[in-house]
Parts: structure tokens; C-alpha cells; sequence
């Protein structure tokens, strides 16, 4: 009656020694047939047994008049309270917990024969709560760079039912190491950073700009240290085509646009134009190169305790092609805008990059400034990424949409046999690299 034929032995061992008679039934049909032709005084029956549940056999046990009077012994392994009063309410005689102590397997055996009380059953006291000691309790890593997303649409902010998981707030990231950070884009997302960066207290923040399109500086008239003395808010930028990166910031909160000016900020605010030597922000190194994408755009990569992360959320990667990924190589013609950018980004241990088009969408928007999903499936590709994280949302595309699109993308990187781990960035996201 019991299916583990050592502890079965062990049993059969014990109640023989002290003199019983007995015989084994591999499973619960063999437990019925050996009940009805033997009659035995007592059955010791395991809750689990192959072909028939112990409480299924302790019901027809139960239910027949010819093996009613069986005394059932039932053992478990799984020693859930509600099992044990469903086995003691249906006529089960004792219940005990395995490994079945020979001296309680006995004393059970012992007091049915003497119609005495069953024995005390240890399963239904309380188990005791674990010792902190004893439970494998990972923490998240504190001195791992991580980077946090704090808005992943592109073009303009939305919000709604379509739109609660993915987020709605325009681009801005934080990329750093425990206390220690950087942002990039100003887009909408910015203004919950703002807000936790003023909890914490006046401090230097560095700003980095990728181009002055809305949805990268949108959220920087309410990025809330602007407002806070004893703030420095530092803002970096690649030199622009047309007005300087500080013009067009203080353009943006003229009195035509904003009801706050420029001097109005009580925070220091400091303007600075890239150049191609690396910023060192605290442990952190910053480079940059151009990307594809209308106005003088540029990528970002942040190098942090030897871990290197790539960031191009607006780039027009293979211009104006449709076919194939399979038949771009290193050496195609379409690869020649992209040289710089692709060497730039190669072998970072994670690249977020956008895929912000169908590959549909992209016939009709070719030189918008944004990749089609199967373009940017080859840039994964031969910049060699491991880790990509997809961001700058189409405002169109709602969850369901994203996860589809994700999913194609999955497939078009089978088919280019790049395995490589994939995501779509949401509001909120925190990534350790
Ligand atoms: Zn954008
Ligand atoms: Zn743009």
C-alpha cells in the first residue's frame, strides 16, 4: 500500500518483526482487490499512490460494508491540514507525516488493535514560521549600472486604456551606478525624475540631449531641480544646425509658449557643446556619435564599472530600404550612412535602439528619422548585440500592438540567426547591464 518499495520494505520489515502478518500492494487498485479477498485488521495506505488517490481508496474502503471496519493508516509527504481532516473525517484512523517514525507506524498500528484513541497527529500542529537564516532571500544588486526608463514614446505623449503598460511619457532615461547618474532626453518623462531628484535634495545634474525635438525636450520646463536653488542642472548637446542648444531651450519657455521664464529659474543652468573628447561624469565616461535622423541627432554611450551601454532612440538605420535583412552584409552599399554609427555601437553589453515602424509603416516613411522593425533587426545584428531593448514608441501603437510587433521582430532575428535577448522598453523599466 505504500509506492516507494524501500520505505514499503522498511514497513513491512517492522510490523513483521513484531509479529504481524503482512502483504504489499503496489498501487490503489491492487490495495481494493487485496481488501476485499484478504480482510486484513488494518491497511496502511499512502495519500499519493500510481492509479488511484489514497483518499479515493479510503472512500470505497469506507463505503463497502465488507471492508468498512479496516482500520486505515494513511501516510503522507504532503502534509496540508486540509488534507489530513478530509482523510480523518472520511474514517481514516491516523494520519501521519512522512518519514514515518517506526515507533509512531507501531504505536498506530497498536492502538487500533486496542481500540483505543488514535495517536496524536503531528501534521495538523502548526509548522513553524522559517528563521530568517534558513530563507535564500536575494536583494537586487546596488553597485550593478543600471539604466531606468522614465519615458519610451516617441513624437508626442499619450495615455489612455491602449497605453497602460508600454507608458505614454516621451523619452528620457537615466543611466548610472547606485547613487551616481546621468540623464538623457528632457521628453516628458523627465518631470517624474525631476520630482524624485528633488525629494533627494539639491545636487549637479547632467542632461544629455540627443536633438532638440520635441519629444526629447518637451518635459524640460517641468523638470522640477529648475526651480529648486542650490540645483545645477547641466545640459549637454551636439552643436546644432541652426540655433545654439541654449537658444533653443530658452525659446522654449518664451512667454508666447510658457507662462515661466528662463530667468525665472532659481536653479544654475549651464550649457554645454559636445566635443569628440569623452565627458566624465563622475565613474561615469560618455561618447557620442550621429545617427540618421532629421536635425543634428546624435546616440549616446555610457561606459560604467567596465560595462558599456548604446543609446539611439532616433535613427534611420538603412535609408530607404525594403527587402530582405538576410541580404545585407558589412559590405553593402546601404551600409555606407551607417558605418560610424554601427562601429560606434558594436559590442556594447546593451544596445537600446528604436524599431519604431512596421516594415509596412516604413514604405510610406521613408526619411521621417526612424528604422523600420526589420532595419534595426540588422543593426542588432552587426553591431553584435546580446541585449537589445527596443524604445521610442510609435504614438499609434497601443500594448497589443508592441507586443505583436515584438514578437515579428523575434522572428525576423531567427531568421538572421542572431540570437539575442529582447525586450520593449516601458515607463518604469529599470535594466541592470
Ligand atoms: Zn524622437
Ligand atoms: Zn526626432
Amino acid at each position: 500500500m505504500e509506492d516507494d518499495p524501500v520505505t514499503a520494505c522498511l514497513f513491512q520489515n517492522l510490523l513483521t518483526t513484531a509479529g504481524f502478518e503482512v502483504a504489499l500492494a503496489a498501487d490503489g487498485e491492487e490495495c481494493l482487490a487485496r481488501a476485499e479477498a484478504w480482510s486484513p485488521a488494518i491497511m496502511i495506505l499512502d495519500l499519493l499512490m500510481p492509479k488511484m488517490h489514497g483518499i479515493d481508496v479510503l472512500r470505497r474502503l469506507k463505503n463497502s460494508p465488507a471492508t468498512r471496519a479496516i482500520g486505515v493508516i494513511m501516510c503522507t509527504a504532503r502534509s496540508y491540514k486540509a488534507d489530513v481532516q478530509q482523510a480523518l473525517a472520511m474514517g481514516a484512523f491516523a494520519v501521519l507525516t512522512k518519514p514515518v517514525e517506526r515507533g509512531d507506524l507501531l504505536a498506530a498500528v497498536q492502538r487500533f488493535l486496542r481500540h483505543e484513541k488514535p495517536p496524536l497527529d503531528r501534521t495538523l500542529l502548526a509548522t513553524p514560521a522559517a528563521s530568517p537564516g534558513e530563507i535564500y532571500a536575494p536583494v537586487l544588486p546596488k553597485d550593478r549600472p543600471f539604466i531606468r526608463f522614465w519615458g519610451t514614446r516617441g513624437s508626442i505623449p499619450v495615455s489612455g486604456p491602449g497605453y497602460i503598460r508600454h507608458g505614454g511619457d516621451t523619452s528620457c532615461v537615466e543611466v548610472g551606478r547606485g547613487a551616481e547618474s546621468i540623464i538623457i532626453d528632457a521628453g516628458s518623462g523627465i518631470r517624474e525624475l525631476g520630482l524624485r531628484l528633488a525629494q533627494d535634495g539639491p545636487r549637479r545634474v547632467h542632461l544629455f540631449i540627443t536633438h532638440t525635438h520635441w519629444d526629447h525636450i518637451q518635459g524640460f520646463p517641468f523638470f522640477a531641480p529648475l526651480f529648486i536653488p542650490g540645483f545645477e542642472v547641466v545640459v549637454y548637446g551636439a552643436s546644432g544646425f541652426g540655433k545654439d542648444l541654449k537658444s533653443i531651450f530658452q525659446g522654449q519657455v518664451d512667454r508666447d509658449y510658457f507662462p515661466v521664464q528662463f530667468e525665472d529659474m532659481r536653479a544654475k543652468v549651464e550649457f554645454v557643446v559636445l566635443t569628440p573628447e569623452p565627458v566624465e561624469v563622475e565613474n561615469l565616461s560618455v561618447t557620442w556619435e550621429y545617427t540618421q535622423h532629421p536635425q543634428a541627432t546624435i546616440g549616446y554611450k555610457v561606459e560604467v564599472a567596465g560595462r558599456k551601454i548604446g543609446y539611439a532612440s532616433d535613427d534611420e538605420f538603412l535609408i530607404g530600404y525594403h527587402g530582405a535583412p538576410q541580404a545585407i552584409t558589412l559590405d553593402s552599399e546601404w551600409m555606407t550612412p551607417h558605418r560610424r554609427l554601427l562601429e560606434f555601437l558594436s559590442d556594447v553589453d546593451l544596445l537600446v535602439h528604436e524599431a519604431q515602424y512596421t516594415n509596412p509603416e516604413y514604405g510610406a516613411k521613408v526619411r521621417w528619422g526612424h528604422s523600420s522593425v526589420s532595419n534595426a533587426c540588422v543593426l542588432a545584428k552587426l553591431a553584435r548585440a546580446r541585449r537589445w531593448l527596443v524604445t521610442h514608441h510609435d504614438p499609434l501603437h497601443e500594448d497589443a500592438f508592441l507586443d505583436e510587433k515584438l514578437n515579428v521582430t523575434r522572428e525576423i532575428l531567427r531568421t538572421l540567426e542572431h540570437p539575442v535577448e529582447l525586450a520593449n522598453c516601458f515607463d518604469g523599466m529599470v535594466e541592470y547591464f
